[in-house]
């Protein structure tokens, strides 16, 4: 069992060259990281697939929601997403990135609820957690896992999370799902949300640290590439906001 985790990233990402990839995961594996790799296409999930019989490697299938409309293109694109997990259901571990983002993707939104409601259902016929990029759109988001999870409960990851609403908060703490923490929280700016952790915490929510690398650089690095192994910073960072080591309750794998 790793130490630590980074419970989402991209290893499949552009930014990343063959050199950042070997050094990554030779890092991690000195540092006894395991990555957990999303995909945001079909063609990232045939990269990630590459890297999924590293020892510190865990993948992830899923569409992301920017990705959506361009999925709903293809014809019979709910029987190409279920042949794939079918096809790799040894080697996928979790379902992701999934999710709805009515921020930046307003007008694709019918297109995006489509692809997220067909993964959540997947997450519940193969018991694989869901890693959910959701922004602008978390009640639409939570109102369709609670429409999947009637038979049982979903392991749901809200990554990245970032609400400083705490309605949002009470109902994925009541559903048991998963916070995702990354690299925001180590910002400045972010008193808020250091706020909401700690209510988190004291509610004895699910915690999970994740750096969305090559993406949301923590401190002292902002602006720079983003790399798995950064989510040591993260730890770090939580660590000292709750003043305690014990701030994960359980693992969604
Ligand atoms: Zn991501």
């Amino acid at each position: 069992m790793s130490l630590y985790f980074d419970f989402h990233c991209h290893l499949a990402d552009e930014q990343y060259t063959t050199e950042d990839l070997s050094q990554i995961l030779s890092i991690c594996q000195q540092e006894n990281i395991t990555i957990c790799s999303m995909s945001t296409n079909f063609e990232d999930f045939k990269l990630n697939l590459e890297y999924s019989n590293h020892p510190n490697v865990l993948i992830g299938f899923g569409i992301h929601p920017y990705e959506a409309h361009k999925i709903k293109q293809m014809p019979n694109w709910e029987e190409k997403i279920q042949k794939t997990i079918e096809q790799y259901k040894n080697l996928i571990k979790f379902i992701g990135e999934v999710g709805l983002d009515f921020y930046k993707m307003k007008h694709t939104y019918q297109q995006q609820i489509e692809v997220f409601e067909y993964f959540t259902y997947l997450s519940s016929e193969y018991n694989l957690p869901l890693s959910i990029h959701t922004r602008s759109a978390e009640k639409e988001v939570c109102n369709i896992l609670i429409k999947y999870q009637k038979k049982k409960k979903l392991k749901a990851i809200f990554h990245c999370y970032t609400s400083t609403e705490k309605d949002i908060a009470k109902t994925i703490l009541e559903n048991e799902w998963y916070f995702g923490f990354g690299g925001v929280i180590t910002f400045k700016k972010s008193t808020e949300l250091r706020e909401i952790l700690k209510y988190i915490y004291d509610n004895k929510g699910n915690i999970l640290c994740e750096t969305d690398s090559p993406y949301i650089t923590p401190e002292p690095y902002r602006g720079k590439k983003n790399y798995p192994y950064f989510v040591k910073i993260i730890y770090e960072n939580v660590e000292k906001i709750l003043k305690t080591k014990d701030f994960i309750f359980s693992y969604p794998i």
